[in-house]
């Protein structure tokens, strides 16, 4: 008896945020598609990120506004419709963590100028705040402070409203993985239910893969040659406690020397979550080195605030990117081969302008088949869990600094 077969225009391997919104764009375009997703969604980088929503100040400072970051200045309005419900995909269902960002700069003069470059030719730009505006945990002396209009999200919200909006489309892949074959011009899939060990074979006109950091071994499976993937470490630090709401980023010359996103676990406690040039920087650190040397940044970068009750994690991840011989891209990368597109966001904020590129790469634009996943009866993936809200052991700088 042959088994169990259903005919798909697109198949998407990783459902991170790139995955998600190119599942979602499928649909939306009638392109009959389904997701393989081996862990759970947003593993590795969707649910490690801050969830900022860039409108390209950080390339500014970093690269002094390069023509190519010009992609990014447009993603802010583009959420910032989504996320009000009043374009597609609607996301008025994901929780903001805040609706704009606070840049501010440290006292140096190679900090003013970075500052005053960031000004330059951005759509959102910062927009200098007088004293009497400024949020009550940077109040200092001699400190300029910019709202931007940046958004930031909860990324595992956002994987959450995708994951219940497109459930009939995720399916759990068994740890063994898959096997692929080329039958007729077409790609076959062959997986196990994780749960019955029955066998299900997915046919399909393209294949995408937006799975991160396993893009590379899949595009082995593919038989597809040449390096794609380059990964780039960060050493973040999240801070729990009594703590003020900070989303924004300190600039110092052309570095942003912390970037701070904040949100609330499950007890009710506010997580800072610390990224920037400290998690550069803290990748060759053990992450009891990482965590002093992070209370003492964040003494210097907020003047005044009181970390003494605080509590203190380090974690690690690591962002996967097109091959760029270790340079930064700054735009999405889609590389198409045989009917299978590697596609790499490089920001969660790109994530809609990838999907909308790699549907359009695809060789059906919208189905003329009947969907043949209807009833399929199949374990789904888990939404991630944030490492917060892991049991991990947390530390207080007193304890381990003094
Ligand atoms: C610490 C950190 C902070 C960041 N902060 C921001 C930010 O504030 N703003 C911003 O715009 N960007 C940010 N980024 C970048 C952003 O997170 C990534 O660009 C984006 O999340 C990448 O999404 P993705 O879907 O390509 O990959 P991932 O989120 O890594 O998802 C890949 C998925 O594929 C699955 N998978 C892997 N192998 C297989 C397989 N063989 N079969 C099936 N599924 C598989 C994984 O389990 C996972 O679910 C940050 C990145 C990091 C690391």
């Amino acid at each position: 008896m042959s088994q169990p077969t259903i005919h798909v225009d697109c198949l998407i391997f990783g459902g991170g945020v790139a995955g998600l919104f190119t599942l979602n764009q499928c649909l939306e375009q009638g392109v009959e598609a389904v997701l393989l997703e081996s862990n759970a969604l947003g593993h590795g980088q969707t649910i490690d990120s801050q969830g900022i929503i860039h409108g390209g100040l950080k390339y500014e400072i970093t690269h002094g506004g390069h023509d190519s970051a010009v992609a990014i200045r447009e993603m802010p309005h583009l959420w910032r419709r989504a996320l009000a419900g009043e374009s597609s995909p609607d996301l008025s269902h994901v929780q903001l963590r805040s609706d704009n960002c606070y840049v501010w700069k440290t006292k140096s003069l190679a900090s003013r100028l970075g500052f005053i470059g960031a000004k330059m030719a951005l759509r959102v730009k910062p927009e200098v705040l007088d004293a009497d505006e400024r949020p009550e945990w940077l109040t200092s002396d001699g400190i300029t402070v910019a709202r931007l209009a940046e958004q930031v999200i909860e990324p595992r919200n956002l994987l959450e409203v995708f994951s219940k909006k497109l459930e009939d489309r995720l399916l759990l892949t068994a740890s063994g993985g898959v096997e692929v074959n080329k039958v007729d011009g077409q790609w076959r899939i062959s997986l196990l239910n994780p749960q019955t060990g029955e066998p299900l074979d997915i046919i399909a006109n393209d294949v995408v893969l937006t799975a991160g950091s396993g893009n590379e071994s899949l595009r082995e499976q593919f038989g597809l040659q040449g390096k794609s993937t380059q990964t780039r470490p960060l050493h973040m630090v999240l801070v729990r406690g009594d703590l003020p709401v900070v989303n924004g980023h300190c600039i110092d010359g052309a570095k942003t020397r912390v970037t701070i996103t904040t949100t609330t676990d499950y007890a009710g406690r506010k997580v800072w979550q610390v990224g920037g040039q400290l998690a550069e920087d803290g990748v060759n650190m053990e992450p009891s080195q990482l965590i002093c040397h992070a209370s003492k940044e964040l003494h210097a970068v907020i003047p005044n605030l009181d970390l003494s009750q605080a509590e203190f994690l380090t974690y690690r991840s690591t962002r996967a990117e097109q091959f760029a011989k270790g340079k930064r891209p700054q735009d999405i990368s889609i590389e198409s081969e045989d009917g299978v597109h590697t596609c790499f966001p490089t920001k969660l904020a790109f994530a809609p302008r990838l999907a909308e590129a790699v549907v359009h790469r695809l060789s059906t634009t919208s189905t003329s088949q009947p969907s043949t996943i209807t009833g399929l009866s199949w374990p789904k993936p888990m939404v991630a869990l944030p490492v917060w809200e892991s049991d991990a052991i947390w530390n207080t700088p007193e304890v381990l600094c003094s």
